[in-house]
């Protein structure tokens, strides 16, 4: 690569994928051991951007501690005639990208969230200054978005700076989501996908419209048209919106086209505002999962920052991997801070009235968007950690899923024997059944002597008590 002979070390999309294990690492930046860390791209007038600059505030990679994590900024600041305001979060959505390009240093998440390793073999090769990573960065910005005239990077690890800088972006992506949800799905003409994350994830195809922020919550509907006007063939696109075939649970044919499409027919339809039935498929940087909790009816949020089990015992990390890499699995969906947001906000399946469980810093986080009288109802980590304390909590501050349990009953009553013996995935109406699995062979040929397939049934309902 002619335009990397500068630099100690490899660059290319084939070190996209490479993740960087603990004993590897020579140090890192943000991550779950520091809580200062932030990534921002902003939009500047020419004359306050120098074009191809690295600035480095605080000590440098050579006078870091190997084997530390430490606070961490990244400011890409960038100046251009036709350059607008709702790119700034496109291109910050690119450092991720551009910073896994390089051999030995790794990117997660986004915004507020991020995490950088830098192994310790390209640490030795001579990856030992920020202006190496700098200069990268800028020269992939430049190539791949042409209307960049100037830009400049920033890193802070100056751990006071760092912390300065923090509040101003955390103020800053807030501002950029409010602006998105001003907007409503039903006075748009048209809606706008991202196709970013698959090579993580194949058959990811995020939907983005003014009522649903992507799940890695980075980018919203203007962004996403934003950069579908400067850039139509690249990951984000115009999706038409076609006819309205389900209000209630966003669905729309030419969303369904679209995702039929670019998932290479892997995916069908999606549901914009329903965790059943056919929903968004989840990839790997989502903000937070929900999950349905099928012995109170109800949903459950977990945040990647949440690192305990959730009240189903699982962590963020076990369901990310159980639904992460681009699949629609029914009753479990990634979803971004924002979305919660949403008027939209699972709307099918009841909206908060449905929302059961999540934990307490998130809940305080989102607390202006869940309505008043539900917010001492929906339990968090510190007021239950199994189903039998949430169906304890729920019960007594009276949630409105309690109501739907008589029902769910009196229906398990009705139903016969083998009704109940349906396989997992096959939603039951009014009862989604979570799980399963589903295998599908393409232009393979199989031999075998013997192959059987086994369905482990639900457990038998208890009897009411
Ligand atoms: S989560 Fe969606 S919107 Fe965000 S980068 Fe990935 S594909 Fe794009
Ligand atoms: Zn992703």
């Amino acid at each position: 690569m002619g335009m990397f002979e500068d630099i100690p070390v490899d660059v290319g999309p084939i070190y996209e994928g490479e993740r960087i294990r603990k004993e590897q690492m020579y140090v890192e930046f943000g991550g779950p051991n520091v809580k200062e860390k932030f990534e921002l791209c902003l939009v500047k007038p020419p004359e306050e951007v120098e074009d191809g600059k690295v600035i480095i505030v605080g000590p440098d990679i050579k006078d870091l501690e190997e084997g530390k994590s430490y606070p961490f900024g990244i400011i890409v600041e960038v100046a251009g005639k036709e350059l607008e305001k709702d790119l700034e979060g496109v291109f910050e959505r690119r450092i991720h990208y551009f910073c896994n390009y390089i051999e030995g240093f790794m990117h997660l998440n986004q915004r507020y969230d991020i995490w950088l390793r830098l192994s310790r073999s390209s640490f030795k090769k001579g990856l030992n200054s920020f202006n190496y990573i700098g200069k990268v960065l800028i020269r992939l910005f430049k190539s791949e978005f042409p209307i960049i005239e100037k830009i400049q990077v920033t890193f802070i690890t100056d751990p006071e700076k760092v912390k300065e800088w923090f509040d101003k972006a955390l103020k800053i992506y807030e501002e950029r989501d409010a602006r998105a949800l001003a907007l409503h799905d039903e006075d748009v003409e048209e809606f706008y996908g991202c196709t970013l994350c698959q090579s993580f994830a194949p058959s990811h195809v995020c939907i983005i419209t003014p009522d649903r922020l992507s799940l890695c919550g980075s980018i919203s509907w203007l962004d996403a048209r934003a950069a579908a006007r400067i850039d139509p063939k690249g990951p984000n696109f115009r999706v038409e919106k076609g006819e309205c075939l389900d209000p209630i649970r966003g669905e729309y044919s030419g969303a369904n086209e679209a995702v039929r499409e670019k998932s290479l027919g892997e995916v069908e339809r999606v549901y914009l505002y329903s965790m059943f039935g056919y929903p968004h498929t989840t990839c790997g940087c989502c903000e937070a999962i929900a999950f349905y909790i099928p012995e109170v009816d109800g949903i459950g949020i977990v945040d990647r920052n949440f690192k305990g089990p959730t009240v189903i015992g699982l962590t963020f990390s076990a369901l990310a991997n159980e639904v992460g890499g681009g699949r629609q699995v029914e009753g479990f969906v990634g979803i971004s801070i924002g979305y919660m947001r949403s008027p939209k906000f699972f709307q099918a399946d009841g909206g908060w009235s449905r929302v059961v469980w999540m934990p307490s810093h998130i809940k305080e986080r989102v607390k202006d968007a869940i309505p008043p009288e539900l917010y001492d109802k929906i339990a968090t980590e510190k007021d239950a950690m199994t189903i039998e304390e949430l169906r304890e909590f729920l019960k007594q501050k009276g949630h409105p899923v309690v109501e739907r349990w008589a029902k769910m009953e009196e229906k398990a009553e009705e139903v016969p024997e083998e009704v109940e013996m349906v396989p997992a995935m096959v939603p039951v109406e009014g009862v989604p059944v979570a799980g399963g699995f589903r295998i599908i062979f393409k232009n393979v040929k199989i031999t075998a002597e013997k192959m059987i397939i086994r369905r482990e049934l639900p457990p038998k309902k208890k009897k009411k008590e």
